[in-house]
């Protein structure tokens, strides 16, 4: 069976790929099993995502829809590998998301989306939900991996947030890798680029310095033209010891102007941590998420009313933020093992697994 003629029961079977199986020989001997929900005292455990959107098979090929489904895998595997040698729940975090911002699939590091003026300006965030500690970096351009600079903000700075070229300033000084911003270059998010100023009438800006010559044919891409979709990158983890921790890092919306930032960087809004209560990472359209302080929401709402993880998520997915117009989703967890995950979009790329256990995978809406 080729993974792309799953359909709704198989894909279950799909989703128990397991970490360390290649991707088809997973697929093809993995035997259903429902998605787990919690992790049992001691173990360790993970949730992430690749972004929500209008993410349908319709739009997708079976080599794109594999290609996600590893990159998705892949870091799943470099947090459980830090937690397997009992690695801190900020550790998991910084791992993954650094294979998310150099996989140019995703929209983070490179792959990420390119502003109105043609430059990419990556924004990241951590938090530790022991200490309550916090770090976030917003508007870099020269950065490699932006998750490693919010993670030395908080454990090598006084502050919570640098933006900019001080951030990249303080990024340097600590020893964080910076490369040119031709590095974050990728053709399909060129294009991408490209085709949304054609259709809104917008300038087009010069091809970027350092860009490869463009090629005679366009790029095949994952989306159908008029796709709106997301690929910001997220994980939630807890440690062995029950620590939790969260960490986002996004190339932000594609077209953006003005030096905007959206959630993913904003503490309480796209990333937030705490052992009182809960791990939250977002994907989707940031301003909605800092008006709604999503992340915080959730984990005020289990915390103070005492509700269930997945509860709490579905409240604020897809009630509050449904109720204002807000598209995107969400990934969650419990210093006592509890997994959700949240969308009111047509898919999210997502990812969940608990030790002992198999990587379970999810893009569309109708997988489990
Ligand atoms: N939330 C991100 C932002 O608004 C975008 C995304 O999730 O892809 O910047």
């Amino acid at each position: 069976m080729k993974p792309f003629v799953c359909q709704r029961l198989v894909w279950s079977a799909c989703l128990t790929l397991s970490a360390a199986l290649p991707f088809s020989a997973a697929v093809a001997q993995a035997p259903a099993t429902p998605l787990v929900t919690k992790a049992a005292a001691g173990k360790w455990a993970i949730v992430l995502h690749g972004g929500a959107g209008v993410i349908e098979r319709s739009s997708m090929t079976p080599e794109r829809d594999r290609a996600y489904r590893e990159g998705l895998a892949a870091s799943v595997r470099a947090a459980a590998a830090v937690l397997d040698r009992n690695g801190s729940a900020d550790d998991a975090v910084e791992a993954a998301l650094r294979l998310f911002e150099d996989n140019p699939l995703f929209n983070a590091g490179k792959g990420a989306v390119f502003t109105a003026e043609g430059r990419n300006e990556l924004d990241a965030a951590i938090m530790d939900g022991k200490t309550g500690k916090a770090g976030a970096v917003a508007g870099l351009t020269h950065t490699r991996n932006p998750i490693s600079a919010a993670r030395a903000v908080m454990d090598k700075s006084q502050n919570v947030m640098l933006v900019g070229a001080g951030a990249e300033q303080f990024a340097a000084s600590v020893g964080i890798v910076q490369v040119d911003p031709s590095y974050f270059f990728t053709e399909p998010r060129w294009q991408g680029l490209v085709r949304q100023l054609k259709k809104e009438g917008r300038p087009i800006p010069q091809r970027p310095v350092g860009a490869p010559p463009e090629p005679a044919v366009p790029v095949a891409e994952l989306e159908t033209p008029d796709a709106h979709k997301w690929g910001t990158t997220g994980i939630v983890v807890r440690d062995r010891d029950g620590n939790i921790a969260a960490g986002t890092t996004t190339g932000g919306v594609q077209a953006k102007r003005f030096g905007r930032v959206g959630d993913s960087p904003i503490i309480g809004a796209g990333t937030y941590a705490s052992n009182d209560s809960c791990a939250v990472s977002a994907t989707g359209t940031g301003e909605f998420f800092i008006r709604l302080t999503v992340a915080r929401t959730i984990c005020a709402l289990v915390q103070y009313r005492g509700m269930g993880l997945q509860a709490a998520a579905d409240e604020v997915v897809q009630k509050q933020l449904v109720a204002i117009g807000g598209d995107g989703g969400m990934i969650a967890i419990t210093p006592d093992g509890q997994l959700a995950w949240s969308f009111n979009t047509p898919g999210m790329f997502r990812a969940r697994m608990v030790e002992g256990g198999t990587v379970q995978l999810g893009i569309y809406r109708d997988e489990p």
